[in-house]
């Protein structure tokens, strides 16, 4: 895959290509990556990027010209590249996205600066808007990084045998399973018997259970999502089974049991 990113300020990303997963990629080839210097396709001599907005208003907009001329370069590199605004009115990105955006060969990611770019660049050659988040960054560079770093890790063969993104969180609808590394006793909180066990059947099964119970409790949203298999149906119901048994043992101040009052 090829990241290409446009800005004017190239060599932050210097450092970030530079360490962990995707230095790792880049020295497999799985990755390229290239970034693209705004400013050269600046046509002064002051190498201007940016100017005042039509109409007034405060602060600068990133003039088209330049822009345009440097995604085009960027799409003369690539010809199938998709290019994506980073931008705060964009699509709010997620793990199927970044699943979505994995699938491709090329990416630019186009980072705006000041109050943002000029509309005709989104006419011109912008393929999708993406957001990190409602909130108001200074630079796209970051929501750059942000997107490059979920996409790498689902290429295949970037993470490393030993790990597998499949059960991190938000894929499939389900938060990941409680972690816990040695020692086994920490500050008196001993790690839970069962991953001391050495029973691989249990040990999913109790995998399966925590990744339920903390989307249950911290994203019910995602569990509405979820088509759940023969497995889960089973723990929901055994969790309906002790919910009743609480329901039926508890008296209402006055009223005597639940289930009495049912009869
Ligand atoms: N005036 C713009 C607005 O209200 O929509 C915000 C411009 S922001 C200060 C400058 C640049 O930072 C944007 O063009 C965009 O590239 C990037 N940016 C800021 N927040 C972002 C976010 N939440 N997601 C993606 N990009 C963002």
């Amino acid at each position: 895959m090829h990241f290409m990113t446009v800005s004017i300020f190239p060599s932050l990303f210097e450092g970030f290509w530079n360490y962990g997963i995707l230095r790792r990629a880049i020295e497999s080839g799985i990755l390229h990556t290239t970034a693209i210097d705004l400013r050269r396709f600046a046509t002064d001599k002051h190498m201007t990027t940016d100017d005042r907005p039509y109409g007034g208003g405060p602060g600068m907009v990133m003039k088209p010209g330049p822009l345009v001329d440097a995604i085009r370069w960027a799409k003369s590199i690539s010809e199938r590249s998709r290019c994506i605004l980073m931008s705060p009115q964009g699509r709010v990105f997620t793990q199927p996205m970044a699943r979505e955006l994995s699938a491709e060969s090329s990416l630019i990611l186009v980072c705006g600066r000041y109050e943002g770019i000029d509309e005709r660049v989104v006419h011109a050659v912008i393929d999708d808007e993406i957001s990190i988040g409602d909130y108001i960054l200074t630079g796209g560079e970051i929501p750059a990084m942000v997107v490059m770093e979920s996409v790498v890790r689902l290429l295949p063969g970037a993470l490393g045998s030993e790990y597998s993104a499949a059960s991190d969180s938000f894929e499939n609808h389900l938060l990941e399973h409680a972690q816990y590394t040695r020692p086994a006793i920490f500050e008196n909180e001993q790690v839970p018997d069962i991953l001391l066990s050495g029973h691989h059947q249990k040990i999913s099964h109790w995998q399966l259970e925590s990744s339920m119970i903390r989307t249950f409790l911290k994203r019910p949203d995602l569990l509405a999502e979820r088509r759940f298999s023969a497995e889960e149906i089973d723990i929901l119901k055994s969790w309906r089974k002790q919910l009743d048994s609480f329901i039926d043992r508890s008296d209402i101040l006055g009223a005597g049991s639940l289930s009495g009052q049912k009869s």
